[in-house]
């Protein structure tokens, strides 16, 4: 019996316990002091209630014999793959049925697809990074180049010809500097991608926080992408899914490799190791692409959309440097008086009451950066941004 040891070689990842820590040696601090969380990285607002109604008719459906679903099939229901299809066309990208693949959501799928590839592939990953491309390519034991995001390229790295990539990770809106990529951007990636053979992974969960008008939703929105690439996406931030979960990827029939349809493969891969999501949750995200339910779930973006436009603005007043906050519910702000990422968060907690994200935990070059969220309410946000302000506030 021998263990897969690139286990070993994963770091353990301290961040979010060494918050909740130094929060915790806080509050016992200062029992009475009103904690504003800016760090958190999930949704707060519930379900809504076109998504509650059809959960729970699917689940009563459930409960009878002419309503009964047992196994579904693994790629996802048509009902919900031919949602996919018309909310892809709203951006006028045009898709088969067959390249629409349902997920319990974008983590699990960009973890699995690595399947589909030998370990002996050369990775390109961005640096800072959403740690779940590292670590799943860590475990295979895959050689990984870093693709430097920062200050001079406003942290939307760009290829660099004579790096030579078998597979490149790209995530736009981004997590964690809320950076997008416009069009030309990323044919620019595209045009890379295919010089060199290479597979583009590209990890669309934030696309439904795009609001300015031609910046891309989809890779696939860009020419010959099709041949190129593999799109994630997920309805955690869009609808509210991260507990309920559900997500989508598209594989599209055009992606062949070696004379092999990567297609193809991941049906068979799905097919093997996948048994499909549940019919109600598939029912509920059906819910979703409805007139009704894209209305309310815009309504739910907004309030985040709003709180990243308080906090962008808030900081273009103190005149202090970001991405972000535009087309995205992250802000990656640069710290104040040349601090590090740590002395920020340490500063902001005990001066302002405020919680973060230092960058340093996305990346080395994450140092002297943090991590905003939008996900809090908006008076709370407010609140943190008046706190900001006297804080920092130079005059
Ligand atoms: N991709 C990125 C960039 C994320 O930030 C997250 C969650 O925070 C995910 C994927 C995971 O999405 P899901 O909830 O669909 O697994």
């Amino acid at each position: 019996m021998k263990l897969n040891q690139h286990y070993q070689e994963l770091q353990e990842s301290y961040l979010f316990s060494d918050i909740a820590k130094k929060v915790a040696d806080y509050q016992q601090k200062h029992p009475t002091a009103d904690l504003i969380r800016l760090g958190i990285g999930d949704v707060t607002r519930p379900l809504v209630p076109n998504v509650v109604e059809a959960f729970e008719k699917a689940v009563k459906e459930q409960g009878t014999p002419e309503g009964f679903h047992g196994y579904g099939p693994e790629q996802g229901y048509d009902f919900l793959r031919k949602a996919v299809q018309d909310y892809y066309a709203s951006f006028e990208v045009e898709l088969p049925l067959e390249d629409i693949f349902i997920s319990d959501g974008a983590k699990s799928d960009v973890g699995n697809i690595l399947d589909l590839f030998a370990k002996d592939n050369r990775v390109l990953i961005p640096n800072p990074v959403y740690p779940v491309y590292l670590d799943t390519n860590l475990m295979d034991g895959r050689e990984i180049v870093y693709l430097n995001a920062n200050l001079e390229n406003g942290f939307l790295p760009m290829p660099e010809q004579g790096e030579k990539a078998d597979i490149i990770y790209l995530c736009s809106p981004n997590n964690p500097t809320g950076a997008v990529y416009t069009k030309k951007q990323l044919a620019q990636w595209v045009e890379y991608a295919r010089k060199q053979d290479a597979v583009i992974l590209f990890d669309a969960a934030y696309e439904a926080f795009v609001r300015e008008a031609g910046l891309p939703r989809s890779i696939f929105e860009i020419e010959g992408a099709k041949e190129c690439a593999i799109e994630f996406c997920s309805l955690s931030k869009t609808a509210g899914f991260t507990g309920t979960r559900c997500g989508y990827t598209v594989v599209p029939e055009e992606l062949v490799r070696e004379g092999v349809s990567l297609r193809k493969m991941w049906l068979r891969r799905q097919t093997t190791k996948f048994n499909g999501v549940s019919y109600p949750v598939q029912r509920a995200a059906a819910a979703v692409f409805t007139p009704e339910g894209m209305e309310q779930c815009r309504e739910n973006l907004r309030v985040y959309q709003e709180n990243a436009q308080c906090m962008a603005a808030t900081l273009e007043e103190l005149g202090i440097w970001f991405t972000g906050g535009k087309n995205s519910p992250y802000i990656w702000m640069k710290c104040p008086e040349g601090m590090t990422s740590w002395e920020f968060f340490d500063f902001l907690l005990e001066k302002a009451g405020i919680v973060g994200t230092p960058g340093s935990g996305f990346g080395s070059n994450g140092e002297g950066f943090f991590r905003l969220t939008a996900f809090n309410t908006k008076e709370k946000t407010q609140q943190a941004m008046e706190r900001l302000k006297a804080l920092l506030r130079k005059d």
